[in-house]
């Protein structure tokens, strides 16, 4: 048994650790002040020792390191996580409530007979432990309460802020023996969808496009824009419905998340279920033509204008 209160579980692809790493450990170090116990962070496959180095930020108490593989594989992550909390014993265990999170975390807590809650935005660990989380398209908050010694929570990118300052983290190489024997599956390869590798969800900044733009033809201008700032293009969903954009570049509930510097949002009116994918950015900027649409209602700049009249303004001014 050891002193660790919280074990967090970092999440890296293809060679580079997710933002969501680092809010893990936000999150985590929240988690474990709550106890007053450590924080521990576990990081599995891949460049463990560059992870490590990278993890080892202010509030972490010791990085667990298991070198096997290079990407994520459920069987391995599942049966890692296993035997360091038979190691550490942690009273919570935390992961990204990502697509690879989702795929082992429920199958971890099952197999340790925890409880566990999924897409986690806020808690708060007294005697018992209360996390919110978000319904009905984020039109309704509501708390779960967690009547139990040990508990595994995911929580959802963007909702704490990344953990900064360099840590004296105890680095420790795990002792994991993984069972060949026990996996069900066998991770070939690493494929794309479509729209290439770009990743919304690590852009700095992002010019997104909605419905306002009226034909596919049209968003060569918002591309024209976006090449001008040096920024990342992405959209509401009724554009990727339309196939105009692919899948990965959909802001919002059924979308990617996102926490860009800047986030203009051209033609988007500012529905619930995308506003769920980018109100943690850190300056909203929205150009529409209706000035009671709800995107001016989190926006820090507004402007009211036709964007076929805005945009090829910020294009002359922006362009070299
Ligand atoms: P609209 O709501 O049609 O808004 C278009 C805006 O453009 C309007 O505000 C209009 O005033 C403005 N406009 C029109 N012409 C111009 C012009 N010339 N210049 C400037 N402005 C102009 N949506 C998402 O985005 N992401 C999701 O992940 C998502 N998930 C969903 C999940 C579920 C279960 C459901 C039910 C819905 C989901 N939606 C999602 C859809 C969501 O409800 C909205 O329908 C969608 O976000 C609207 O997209 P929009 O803002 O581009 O279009």
């Amino acid at each position: 048994m050891s002193d660790a209160a919280v074990l967090a579980v970092a999440e890296h692809r293809r060679g580079e650790l997710r933002d969501v790493s680092h809010e893990l450990i936000t999150a985590g170090r929240e988690l474990a002040d709550d106890f007053g116990g450590e924080l521990h962070v576990a990081v599995i496959s891949g460049d463990v020792d560059g992870f490590a180095e990278e993890l080892n930020r202010e509030g972490v108490d010791a990085i667990h390191t298991v070198d096997h593989g290079e990407e994520f594989d459920h069987g391995v992550y599942q049966q890692a996580v296993e035997a360091l909390d038979a190691d550490l014993a942690p009273t919570a265990l935390l992961f990204p409530n990502s697509v690879n999170g989702l795929d082992y975390a429920p199958a971890v807590a099952e197999g340790l007979d925890v409880p566990y809650v999924s897409d986690a935005i806020a808690f708060d660990a007294g005697d018992e432990l209360t996390v919110t989380r978000e319904m009905y398209g984020s039109k309704v908050e509501t708390t779960v309460d967690v009547d139990a010694d040990r508990y595994a929570l995911s929580i959802r990118g963007g909702e704490w802020p990344a953990a900064e300052g360099t840590g004296d983290a105890e680095i420790v190489a795990a002792d994991v023996d993984v069972d060949e024997t026990r996996l069900g599956a066998e991770v070939k390869g690493f494929e794309e969808v479509g729209g290439g590798d770009v990743d919304i969800s690590e852009a700095e900044f992002l010019v997104s496009i909605g419905r306002g733009i009226e034909e596919e033809e049209n968003l060569e201008l918002i591309e024209e824009l976006a090449d001008a700032l040096d920024a990342t293009l992405s959209s509401s969903r009724p554009i990727v419905d339309n196939g105009w954009l692919p899948k990965n570049r959909q802001v919002g509930q059924s979308g990617k998340v996102v926490t860009p510097d800047v986030y203009l949002a051209i033609g988007i009116s500012g529905a619930v279920q995308h506003v769920a994918g980018m109100k943690g950015s850190d300056t909203i900027i929205a150009i529409n033509t209706d000035p009671n649409a709800p995107i001016f209602d989190i926006a820090d700049y507004g402007i009211v204008g036709d964007l076929f009249e805005v945009v090829p303004e910020l294009i002359d001014e922006f362009s070299d």
